[in-house]
């Protein structure tokens, strides 16, 4: 469904929708449409069997006037410029939607993560974080984990780093183990702000979220996290997905037992057995009453928008929703949380793994966890304001401040000379 779909086109007209609110002047739009700095690179690496593979991968950094730049690294073999590009505008939006104070970038390579080796995993890291070095840093630029990529290798991007510069540089990615200068909580952090942002959505309508049919499509460090909070906190988890396949039952899933015993399976969550194997395609259009989309973009298309039930949408993944769709959706007044608030709890909590990281001070899981709901419900009550203003959507209204925010820090700093 996703094949193909310009995400960089997706991502300009939702600026352009807030531009327009904005009355932004044309030059200010063309800063923010495209991206600051674009560094492409290709390298080999020696795979286990001798042959040398040459990779493609990027790192692109969309603005810096609120700060450094921020975004993860994606493994994936459908990457390219673009998407990447799309992703870094993203980060932008949502580090300024959650008022914290970077710009938004984004780096990928374009490989199957599972066909390699972990030797072979380790050795493309390495080489690609020293090929990217050129451009990140703690105070320019800082990764952190997405789609493909986990603690494990930003745990080897901050060896190479500091192995290059002769000390330990703990600061120039986030999303580390915590026993490396990882902030407890990183992990959870995005799931959990899914659900955070799911219950505000949920007071604002009127929907009660205890026994509450949810659907989560993905079941990756986003998904799965966001359905065990949602769980644990008595909604119905009735319809989950992983890369695989969609498993589905009207009476509840026991997504602990699927967390612990199922996901790590090569069969993966399809394995469990009182359930009905369903399409993703059918997964999305489920009875609900809550849909998470945690998986990849471009998921709720104009093909199925109309085909959608359920009422409330918070967007785990990035770009989920296609601009066809959202606006389908909001004609048929399902109301949706949009992905640069909905999943901004990952990059907030980034920003504490890095505000740790600086002063060689760290802080306890329950402060995490406070200060990330805090940030979380601050941005949220500042959106449903902004689009009670606007009289708009929640996407436009997180972009409008997002946009806003941007706009006034270039306007403020002047152009340079
Ligand atoms: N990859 C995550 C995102 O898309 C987190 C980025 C970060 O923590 O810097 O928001």
């Amino acid at each position: 469904m996703s094949e193909h779909f310009n995400v960089l086109e997706m991502a300009r007209q939702q600026l352009s929708i807030a531009s327009k609110y904005l009355d932004l002047d044309e030059g200010l739009h063309q800063v923010l449409a495209r991206p600051k700095r674009q560094l492409s690179v290709n390298f080999p690496v020696v795979m286990d069997n001798g042959e040398v593979i040459v990779f493609e991968g990027f790192r692109v950094q969309h603005n810096t006037s609120r700060g450094p730049t921020k975004g993860g690294i994606r493994y994936h073999p459908d990457v390219d410029v673009d998407e990447t590009t799309a992703l870094a505008m993203w980060m932008t939006w949502k580090c300024a939607v959650v008022n914290i104070p970077y710009g938004g970038a984004k780096g990928s390579v374009k490989v199957d993560r599972k066909q390699l080796s972990r030797r072979e995993l380790e050795k493309l890291t390495r080489r690609f974080a020293t090929e990217i070095n050129i451009v990140i840093g703690e105070r320019g630029d800082i990764p952190a984990p997405d789609i493909g990529t986990d603690g494990q290798v930003m745990a080897w991007i901050m060896d190479t780093i500091s192995m290059q510069a002769g000390h330990t540089t703990p600061g120039v990615v986030t999303g580390k183990p915590v026993d490396l200068g990882g902030s407890e909580g990183r992990v959870e952090a995005t799931g959990r702000g899914v659900v955070v942002a799911a219950e505000e959505a949920a007071k604002q309508i009127g929907m009660n979220l205890n026994g509450a049919r949810t659907v989560v499509q993905g079941f990756g460090n986003v998904g799965s996290v966001a359905a065990r909070i949602m769980a644990d906190q008595g909604a119905k988890v009735i319809g989950v997905s992983d890369a695989r396949g969609a498993i589905y039952n009207p009476n509840g899933l026991p997504i602990e037992e699927l967390y612990h015993k199922y996901s790590g399976r090569d069969g993966g969550i399809q394995e469990y057995k009182d359930c009905e194997i369903v399409s993703n395609e059918q997964l999305l259009e489920l009875d609900c009453d809550v849909l998470l989309p945690c998986a990849i973009s471009a998921q709720l298309v104009k093909e199925n928008a109309d085909k959608i039930k359920a009422k409330l949408i918070v967007e785990g993944a990035n770009g989920p929703t296609t601009p066809d769709a959202d606006q389908i959706l909001n004609d048929r007044g399902v109301f949706l949380v949009p992905d640069i608030l909905a999943n901004a709890g990952g990059v907030i909590v980034s920003y504490f793994e890095w505000v740790q990281d600086l002063q060689n001070f760290f802080w306890e899981e329950d402060e995490v966890n406070t200060k990330l709901a805090r940030i979380m419900r601050s941005a949220y009550s500042a959106v449903a304001q902004a689009r009670e203003r606007h009289k708009t959507d929640m996407r436009t209204a997180a972009m409008i401040i997002g946009v806003h925010r941007v706009a006034e820090a270039t306007i403020k700093r002047g152009i340079f000379p």
